[in-house]
């Protein structure tokens, strides 16, 4: 395939739209209860976690909905969001749990995942199309680009240009939950 283009890939990704949280939002953000997971694309685990959190949160709000059908091969098995981008949960695409399990291990089997693109890749601009063979940082591409600010995903301005997810976005989010207790505390003192 040609070259990476991450800037190409974001432009691909697709942009969910968002409606205000409803009355059943979640007063705070799962928690993970699974094994730790992968780095993938730069994204540390963490960040992969808190992405989650934040987009099961919205899920649940009924600020965004998932998709029925995969954006690869349109399969409705198991969709669910799948991203590139983690530091941005509005441009996650949907997925089938095949096509998502071949995707994120396309690094260690690239044959299946060649097969995959070959009967769905019909123009090259998808955005499957266009990530890369190689386990590329866009992490690190993004916060050099964009500014370090992405890492706190809670402060998305694509999500507080909604009415009501500021006020209603819980603060829990894993890996800072500790932080932010000791934060609390020290200002009831
Ligand atoms: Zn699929």
């Amino acid at each position: 395939m040609a070259s990476f283009d991450p800037e190409r890939l974001l432009a691909a990704l697709p942009s969910l739209p968002l409606r205000p949280p409803g009355p059943k939002a979640p007063r705070s953000f799962l928690k993970w209860r699974w094994p730790p997971i992968l780095p993938y694309m730069g994204f540390t685990p963490v960040e992969r976690v808190q992405h989650w959190q934040i987009a099961r949160w919205l899920i649940a709000a009924g600020c965004i909905t998932v998709p029925t059908h995969c954006a690869i091969c349109a399969s409705t098995d198991k969709v669910g969001f799948h991203s590139e981008n983690y530091y941005s949960v509005l441009c996650s695409p949907a997925l089938c749990g095949l096509c998502h399990q071949r995707l994120h291990r396309r690094f260690s089997r690239p044959a299946a995942w060649r097969d995959l693109m070959q009967a769905h890749v019909r123009t090259g601009d998808e955005w499957f199309a266009l990530i890369p063979a190689i386990d590329y940082d866009l992490a690190g591409y993004l916060r050099a680009t964009r500014g370090e600010q992405l890492r706190d995903m809670r402060a998305d301005p694509a999500l507080f240009a909604c009415y009501g997810i500021a006020d209603k976005l819980p603060r829990n989010l894993h890996g800072i939950e500790s932080a932010e207790r000791e934060d609390r505390q020290g200002r009831l003192l």
